[in-house]
């Protein structure tokens, strides 16, 4: 059963349930009226009122008398059958009736039928007479509004709730249908940008269409980085393969002498390496924002262990350029020692590489409020404005950098991917000619 009907049908049973507890109600409440017994109604007031009627005075007492009581009309009339006090109404005259005491009659009057009962009272210096009279179609006409009103209404009442509850139901669940189909073409076919866009239709639906559309917006971006990544890294370990096909041909074709092959194996064996690294390095990288691995952190002297990767970077230096490091002592921070090493050997690394020959390097260390601040400045070829957000994405590299300094391009996205691991930050900033100042947040 759909979910529109279950939803109609409840609601319509609801209204159902209510109409019969109103009706049962009603018919409690008022259960005297409609089932009591009319002409002992019409008897016992026109007794009670002649009980109770008084004359003091000379004059009659009405304070306590009824003159209506539950469709019971009374009237009084002296010892001559003058009309002294009533509350019928116009078309109810029974003046003209002969007065029968205590006998229950039946009358006609403009077509009606009426029940007629009289009672004299003797009060000695004067009598009264008191004449009931009720209408014989009293009881069963409030019966009868309510069957009616119950047979008519009701059903129009059903049919409208039944109505109304599928129209909302149906038009609330619309969106949930484009949703649905927007959701099974963008799996079933091969395009990704397409967007649920759910601008009209209940604010929930809305609210699933936009979180649908964030979604698809993510998986199309990821697929996108993958599908780019994918291209890249092929690409990056196409150029090695072929080095080390062509050089092995070369050897195979023109290699004589033991030292021509020594060359040519060294070739091979240089850029056997270069895919090593690249292959270890996307390994890391993946594994890294796959969350595959665990990496235990702990708190430790961030000072001492900077110094030590400064001082065993410094023995690789080839191009005279000056280290100064600047590291506030005791600074203490959580982190993970081979990974943080991994980041300050990318970026010196990458300060020496696009550093100039016989320039600087400058390491700096110091503690701001609650983090750890790490600069790496050097003073070398800088990174042109429009980069600087690209030197982070993997396998990118500056056109007049790519292939010369032996890189592969992932070096930063692994500094940015290694610092947010630690929930840390790293910016840059640079000025081409003058130099980049790189800023590890911990
Ligand atoms: P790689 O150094 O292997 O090419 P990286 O991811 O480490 O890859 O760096 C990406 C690019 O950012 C580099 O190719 C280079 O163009 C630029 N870059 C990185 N560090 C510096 C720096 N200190 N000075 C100038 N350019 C830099």
């Amino acid at each position: 059963m759909s979910a529109k009907l279950r939803m109609t049908l409840w609601v319509t049973l609801m209204v159902l349930l209510l109409c019969v507890f109103v009706l049962v109600f009603v018919l409690v409440l008022n259960s005297r009226e409609i089932a009591g017994d009319p002409i002992r109604d019409l008897v016992d007031t026109v007794l009670e009122n002649a009980n109770d009627v008084e004359f003091d005075n000379g004059h009659f007492q009405w304070d306590d008398l009824r003159v209506y009581r539950r469709g019971v009309y009374c009237s009084f009339y002296d010892n001559e059958g003058q009309l002294l006090l009533s509350a019928n109404r116009e078309d109810m005259d029974v003046s003209n009736f002969d007065f029968q005491p205590n006998v229950l009659r039946t009358v006609s009057l403009n077509g009606e039928k009426y029940y007629l009962y009289d009672a004299y009272v003797d009060l000695t210096i004067t009598g009264i007479w008191i004449r009931g009279v009720l209408s014989t179609t009293n009881n069963t006409g409030v019966m009868q509004t309510i069957m009616v009103l119950t047979v008519t209404l009701l059903p129009v009442l059903l049919a409208l709730t039944f109505g109304g509850a599928w129209l909302i139901a149906y038009l609330s669940l619309r969106p949930m249908e484009r949703i649905v189909d927007a959701a099974n073409s963008i799996s079933d076919g091969s395009d990704l940008s397409g967007r649920i866009q759910l601008e009209r239709g209940p604010k929930e639906f809305r609210r699933l269409g936009q979180a649908f559309d964030r979604m698809f917006e993510r998986l199309e971006q990821d697929f996108l980085t993958e599908r780019q990544f994918a291209s890249d890294a092929s690409h990056e370990l196409r150029t090695p393969t072929t080095v080390i096909l062509a050089e092995c041909d070369r050897a195979r074709r023109k290699a004589r002498s033991p030292e021509d092959y020594r060359k040519s194996l060294t070739v091979i064996e240089e850029q056997g390496q270069r895919m090593s690294e690249l292959v270890q390095q996307l390994l890391e990288l993946t594994r890294m924002q796959h969350g595959v691995d665990r990496y235990p952190m702990r708190e430790a002297d961030l000072s001492t262990f900077i110094l030590s990767c400064c001082e065993e970077f410094q023995t690789l230096d080839s191009k005279g350029i000056q280290l100064h490091i600047d590291v506030t002592e005791g600074v203490r921070a959580r982190f993970n020692p081979a990974l943080l090493s991994r980041v300050i050997f990318n970026l010196l690394q990458n300060a020496y590489k696009y550093g100039k020959e016989n320039g600087n390097i400058w390491v700096r260390l110091r503690r701001e409020a609650e983090a750890a601040l790490l600069h790496v400045q050097d003073d070398g070829i800088g990174i042109d404005p429009t980069n600087m957000e690209k030197i982070w994405h993997r396998f990118w590299q500056a056109d007049d950098s790519r292939g010369v300094n032996g890189g592969s391009g992932l070096g930063l996205a692994m500094v940015r991917e290694i610092v947010e691991y630690h929930g840390g930050k790293v910016t840059v900033e640079s000025t081409p000619g003058q130099g980049s100042i790189f800023t590890v947040v911990l």
